[in-house]
């Protein structure tokens, strides 16, 4: 008899990031007055679908993925979301990070419901035709789901702009019709976006730039500590780097680099030349245990590669007063306990990296309108929407004497519950 291993569906004791948002909500409910009737709502995920994909091999064999959409709230708008390709992606996960979307959307008052997708799979063990067939099945497979109007795909850990090219073409051929607005983060020459690539790290610099003026510290010469140096941590580096700010440690898989003097993330990025193997080989700076990467001392410390790394272990050791949370969930309601008490203000991630889906979402309008802006309006137009998010949940951070993340829960919360009860439920 073959044995199969049980699908990675649900984590029946919420331990995980799904467990992580249910405990924020918990922490919201006593600010909703009225619309708290409605909170269920954001605990029940709207539809969760699970397919699998199945791809043939280079080499003839057939191999089996799991795949996910969750579409976790679709009260004010089509659902908005990533999809990950990585090998620990779990339903419970992917549940989570639709439900981060959906209050991420409403805090800048995007209309944009929250969904996500991933699959479960190392992209890094497939040849380019294995990851072109595993890209287009899976999007088959969500086909009843996503749409220009229903959900909207984009880039997160592992897919990029080439992913988003075959998603599109996947789902236009199955329509029969070109339909550049069902995913963004698309390659420029076919409808995507200027400013897409770096928008999650450039709002990352938005946000902080607002944040120290209202600290009443400086940006230049500010020292910034980064984990990950993917899309969002090397467009990060680069736009604080280029404001006068110093990027003094520097982690990624391969391991921690540190430099007191800064570190130049332009140059790093030429050394690397696409290999983040070589990230520990940097002449320019030194090696640093990876443990010790969160007692660096900075400013600043932007998480920017996975969920659950701030934990009460290791947040006691943090010398930053600002964390600025590129990374989706990286801090656990636990350790924001302990850097509460620390007196370090935490951005939180539902706004701290806005900023993707803030372009996405301009991307979305000039597909929808067929007219295309300049980069300076891309930026100027995401530079206002954060700054003005950033204001508006300080103040009610300020007004409620809660913490930033649970003002941005109360505005994004009350956003989508307000809608959830104005439409009413049916029959
Ligand atoms: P990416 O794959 O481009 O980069 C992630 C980086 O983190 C990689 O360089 C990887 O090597 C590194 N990494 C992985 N595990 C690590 C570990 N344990 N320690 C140190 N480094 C590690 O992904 P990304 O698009 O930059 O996304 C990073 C985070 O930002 C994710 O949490 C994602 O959900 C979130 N995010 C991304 C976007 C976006 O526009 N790309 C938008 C919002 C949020």
């Amino acid at each position: 008899m073959t044995t199969l291993s049980l699908p990675s569906y649900i984590d029946p004791a919420h331990t995980g990031p799904w467990g992580m948002f249910l405990e924020q909500l918990d922490r919201v409910a006593p600010h909703l007055g009225p619309l708290a009737e409605w909170l269920d709502t954001l605990r029940h995920p709207k539809r969760c679908l699970v397919v699998d994909v199945p791809v043939r091999m280079d080499d003839g064999r057939i191999r089996h993925f799991e795949g996910f959409r969750v579409q976790h709230n679709l009260s004010r708008g089509p659902g908005k979301g990533g999809v990950r390709f990585h090998p620990d992606v779990t339903l419970s996960e992917v549940m989570a990070l639709s439900a981060w979307m959906t209050v991420k959307n409403a805090a800048v008052n995007l209309p944009f419901g929250g969904a996500k997708g991933g699959v479960r799979v190392d992209p890094k063990t497939l040849s380019t035709p294995e990851l072109e067939r595993l890209t287009r099945r899976y999007t088959s497979e969500i086909g009843t789901l996503i749409g220009p109007d229903r959900d909207i795909p984009a880039p997160d850990v592992n897919t990029n702009e080439q992913i988003m090219a075959w998603m599109m073409d996947t789902y236009s051929i199955n329509q029969g019709s070109t339909q550049t607005g069902v995913v963004t983060g698309k390659p420029v020459s076919m409808g995507g976006s200027l400013g897409r690539r770096d928008a999650t790290g450039r709002g990352c610099f938005v946000v902080a730039r607002e944040a120290l003026k209202r600290l009443g510290r400086p940006l230049t010469g500010a020292r910034v500590a980064i984990q990950g140096f993917g899309n969002v941590g090397n467009a990060a580096a680069r736009i604080f780097h280029d404001a006068g700010a110093k990027i003094v440690a520097i982690q990624d898989v391969a391991g921690t680099l540190h430099h007191p003097g800064g570190i130049d993330p332009h140059a790093l990025l030429r050394f690397l030349d696409g290999d983040p193997r070589r990230l520990t080989a940097y002449p320019e700076a030194g090696v640093i245990d990876n443990a010790d990467f969160w007692s660096t001392d900075c400013e600043i410390l932007l998480p920017a590669a996975l969920e659950h790394q701030i934990t009460a272990d290791n947040a006691p050791r943090i010398r930053a007063k600002l964390i600025v949370e590129g990374a989706n969930g990286p801090t656990t309601p636990q350790a924001e306990d302990i850097l509460d008490a620390a007196g370090c203000t935490v951005l939180p991630d539902v706004l701290a990296n806005a900023g993707g889906v803030t372009v996405s979402y301009f991307e979305w309008v000039q597909n929808a309108s067929s007219f295309f802006w300049t980069e300076k309006d891309i930026h100027d137009r995401l530079d206002r929407i954060l700054s003005e998010a950033f204001q508006a949940i300080w103040e009610l951070a300020a007004a409620r004497r809660v913490n930033l993340r649970t003002a941005t829960y109360i505005m994004a919360c009350s956003r989508v519950l307000q809608a959830r009860a104005q439409r009413g439920l049916y029959p």
